[in-house]
């Protein structure tokens, strides 16, 4: 909530948004970088394994070069002192481990030849051992004349010469027998037996061994964690702000001017996310709908502008079903996320103040394990955010009160505008098909009406423009959209055929001058 620290962020992003050779070193660099602060943590924990350590090593490397890139750029000296060089580490974790290191740390392998005296003359007991082995076997064929006689090896009986049945005649006397098989007989020899003792013991050994050195390496490496820890801050932070950059240059984002006042202002603004998959597919809507005009700034997305300030705290915003209403609430709510976390935002132009809280109470979700309807929830969510809201927030409700009937749901709407608008004044976005509310929208000193454009002829049928315009709509078009989505034709016919009969009764009834307001919300304006 700082505006100077989020004011410094965007000046850091602004000095890669301005410098393309800049922006794209820094991130091919980046992009080799592992994740260190998750394995500094794991060496620390004793769960880090050598993979984790080559991993660490392979990203220290890097630094340097990070280091020489943003050399001499004032506003980045802050992070590049926080980059520490690791030269004595990287050398003895490439001096002492493998490059292609095994998942175990226990079973050997992972020591470099070369690095330990020790190490190196065990192993050497244990590849001669193989040659011996060999050269037994050989000896032994030659001495009993049985040329399918083999030396093996299986970890219950250790090493043993095996025979088969039909040359157990020329067995040597000095042979022990160990085990006797269907087709064969296994024997061992006091010679076979020395040997073994020594090649296991090697062998035992040079995986102790290996993983005490490990142990050690390790150690080395976690006695640098602080200083590792700091440079993997800085390091998430150059990342972001070239990201934030990069993702700037590429989808066309305005630098966010933050404002000291209450206000939001801006001119021409897009749902970052909406605009790169697209808007919905045409395919299904085309008996309806034709495409909305292009405004140049993406391919079919509308843009729209958004103003708030200490005049103007509510916006109420009505219009049909599907005509871009919650799009609307919900860009302006995350281009003030983005600008708050120091990114540049996807407007043409934008002001934005510090907002305290951004508050949204959207889309419909029930908890019927813990007896909380649809309703239910949504009065909580509403409830909640009434009760910790503040001037300083920015509040985004996308319809309120639709889980009920239509009267309790438009009364606890009006109470809920009436009681922000008055109370909180909280900058505060409402979305509703509760066309009565225009009528607050007028009243309430500090709320404005806005809807969501559309054209309707006899050729087109109904064209969504997506475009934000001042003032209420009084039409849903929920048959309409009903029909895109596949109802039945006879339900739709029918369906229309209740509305006009639903409507002229209202209209004889009808006492009020504003279109759509029914005798009993007259009640509530009252
Ligand atoms: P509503 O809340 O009014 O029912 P939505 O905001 O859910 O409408 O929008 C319905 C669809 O219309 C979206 O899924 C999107 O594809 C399209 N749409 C919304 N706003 C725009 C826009 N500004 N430009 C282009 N298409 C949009």
């Amino acid at each position: 909530m700082s505006k100077s620290s989020i004011e410094n962020r965007l000046d850091k992003v602004n000095v890669f948004f301005n410098d393309s050779s800049l922006l794209r070193n820094a991130r091919e660099i980046l992009s080799n970088i592992r994740d260190i602060e998750r394995l500094i943590s794991r060496l620390g924990l004793g769960i880090g394994n050598a993979r984790d350590i080559v991993a660490l090593k392979e990203s220290l490397k890097i630094i340097p070069d990070i280091k020489n890139l943003i050399n001499g750029i004032s506003i980045l000296q802050n992070i590049n002192d926080e980059l520490f060089v690791f030269s004595d580490l990287i050398s003895v974790v490439e001096n002492a481990i493998v490059d292609e290191a095994p998942l175990s740390v226990r079973d050997g392998g992972i020591i470099k030849s070369g690095f330990n005296a020790e190490l190196d003359a065990l192993r050497s007991i244990s590849t001669e051992g193989k040659t011996f082995i060999k050269e037994l076997q050989e000896r032994e064929i030659k001495r009993t004349g049985i040329s399918s006689l083999k030396v093996k090896f299986n970890t219950v009986f250790g090493y043993y010469i095996e025979i088969s049945k039909s040359n157990l005649s020329s067995v040597p006397f000095d042979y022990i027998r160990k085990q006797t098989l269907v087709n064969a007989e296994r024997f061992i020899t006091p010679e076979l037996k020395e040997y073994e003792e020594k090649v296991l013991n090697a062998e035992g050994k040079i995986k102790e061994m290996e993983y005490e050195i490990f142990y050690k390496v390790r150690m080395e490496a976690v006695k640098e964690i602080a200083r590792i820890q700091s440079t993997a801050k800085a390091i998430a932070y150059l990342d972001t702000v070239s990201t934030f950059a990069f993702n700037s240059v590429k989808n066309n984002y305005c630098k966010p001017e933050i404002s000291e006042d209450l206000e939001i202002k801006i001119l021409n603004g897009r749902h970052p996310v909406i605009e790169l998959i697209g808007v919905h597919s045409k395919s299904s809507f085309t008996s309806i709908s034709t495409p909305a005009p292009r405004l140049g700034l993406s391919k079919d997305f509308v843009p729209n502008d958004c103003e708030l300030n200490e005049q103007k705290t509510f916006l109420l915003i009505t219009g049909p079903n599907m005509g871009g209403k919650s799009t609307y609430l919900r860009q302006v709510a995350l281009i003030s996320l983005m600008a708050q976390i120091g990114s540049y935002v996807p407007a043409e132009n934008a002001k934005m103040s510090v907002v305290d809280r951004i508050f949204t109470r959207v889309g419909a979700a029930d908890n019927l394990v813990k007896g909380e309807s649809t309703f239910m929830v949504e009065m909580q969510e509403t409830s909640y955010i009434l009760n910790h809201a503040t001037e300083k927030s920015l509040i985004i409700l996308d319809e309120i009160g639709r889980g009920t009937s239509t009267y309790d749901g438009v009364s606890i709407a009006w109470a809920v505008m009436e009681f922000i608008h008055d109370n909180i004044k909280a900058k505060t976005l409402f979305a509703t098909h509760y066309h009565e509310l225009i009528n607050l929208g007028e009243k309430l000193d500090r709320a404005c009406n806005l809807s969501v454009a559309v054209r309707e002829n006899e050729n087109e049928g109904v064209v969504f423009l997506y475009k934000i315009t001042d003032g209420g709509i009084d039409k849903s078009y929920g048959i309409e959209v009903a029909k895109l989505a596949g109802l039945p034709v006879d339900i739709i016919s029918r369906a229309r055929g209740v509305l006009k009969e639903l409507e002229t009764k209202n209209g004889q009834k009808r006492t009020l001058q504003k279109p759509g307001i029914s005798p009993e919300q007259l009640k509530i304006c009252q």
